[in-house]
């Protein structure tokens, strides 16, 4: 006889909610991390934790369904924007958002990075090479592409750029009905930013990995990336200035004074907006299209030393990890010493 684990999952909200059966042989479940496009433009993140499963038991009526491609469906929650399924109609195969399942981070094993090569830059995967010591396959597609093979995709030694950057950051959701540009920080950027959250790079916003249980629902996602530009550098695609709904953005708060913003059509984490700081806006990092890849390091210097709200780690030997890929990524840049103090 095999035992069985049942394993639950909710929304940030808590509306929306799935369980799974697995079989206690199944675990921990093979998880890839999904860089492409797709995944990127429709959760904000610079990737997505998938692990296929069971059939779940679910009630859809609190979510949405977006068709994402020919083939797959993803759902959110309607209300609060968290994307914790997905299915593929050819093989009938559901994937769970493994961020989102209650249960310790045991019930995992992240083994392969795919879908690398649309990033340029290699996306997070640059920081996230091994896990747990163990080194992480990077595809440049995925298995189900011929030409594709494990460990086939080398990360960039110079800038994927070519060429001077972009005036303006272009960043949009996957269906587009979220769509806007940042400009880069002009002199008046001061006093609107916190000390914390201003890059030393006068040409650059800061960009930070977030690792809080709120925004580990909200994405779906165990490592979420915030850029911090102020809200008067942001256009929408109409030319007109920012406002906090537009477009089919939907809102949701999260707690007092703070606001959430998802597309209503296709889940993704659009913004954070905080009462307390009127001039400035948190940006969700996969809705970003940068000429030189995922990272946006043109336009974005990112925080190595330091998790945004590191205290409410979950995925604890996911985030050591990343610690040390972090380091290893920002002693190339900015020399060997670089010795965070996290
Ligand atoms: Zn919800
Ligand atoms: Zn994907
Ligand atoms: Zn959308």
């Amino acid at each position: 006889m095999t035992s069985a684990t049942l394993l639950e999952a909710h929304c940030l909200c808590k509306a929306s909610k799935c369980s799974i059966t697995v079989s206690n042989e199944s675990l921990p479940f093979p998880t890839h991390l999904c860089h492409c496009s797709i995944c990127r433009h429709t959760h904000g993140t610079l990737c997505v934790f998938h692990a296929p499963i069971p059939s779940p038991a679910v009630d859809l009526t609190s979510f949405t369904a977006y068709a994402s491609s020919k083939n797959v469906t993803r759902y959110f929650c309607s209300t609060c924007g968290t994307h914790m399924l997905d299915h593929a109609k050819g093989d009938d195969q559901w994937h769970v958002a493994c961020s989102v399942v209650e249960g310790p981070e045991t019930l995992w094993k992240f083994s392969d990075h795919y879908n690398v090569g649309g990033t340029k830059d290699g996306g997070l995967s640059r920081w996230l090479s091994k896990v747990d010591g163990r080194i992480m396959k990077k595809w440049t597609n995925s298995p189900v592409d011929p030409e594709s093979e494990a460990g086939d995709w080398k990360d960039p030694t110079t800038p994927a750029s070519s060429g001077p950057s972009e005036e303006k950051l272009h960043a949009y959701c996957h269906c587009k009905g979220v769509e806007f540009y940042i400009a880069r920080p002009s002199g008046d950027v001061g006093g609107d930013l916190p000390p914390t959250l201003t890059s030393s790079d006068k040409t650059k916003w800061y960009a930070s990995i977030d690792i809080c249980a709120s925004c580990r629902l909200a994405f779906g996602c165990a490592i979420c990336q915030w850029a911090f530009p102020t809200i008067s550098h942001i256009t929408l695609a109409d030319g007109s200035p920012y406002r906090r709904v537009f477009g089919t953005l939907k809102e949701y708060h999260s707690s007092p004074g703070v606001s959430r913003t998802f597309c209503g059509r296709c889940g993704a984490v659009c913004a954070f907006h905080a009462d307390a700081r009127p001039k400035m806006i948190d940006i969700a990092v996969g809705l970003l299209d940068a000429k030189s890849g995922a990272r946006a390091e043109d336009w974005l210097e990112w925080r190595t030393h330091k998790f945004s709200f590191g205290e409410d780690i979950v995925f604890e030997r996911l985030v050591d990890s990343l610690k040390l890929g972090l380091k290893d990524w920002a002693c190339g840049k900015v020399g060997p010493d670089f010795n965070p103090s996290w």
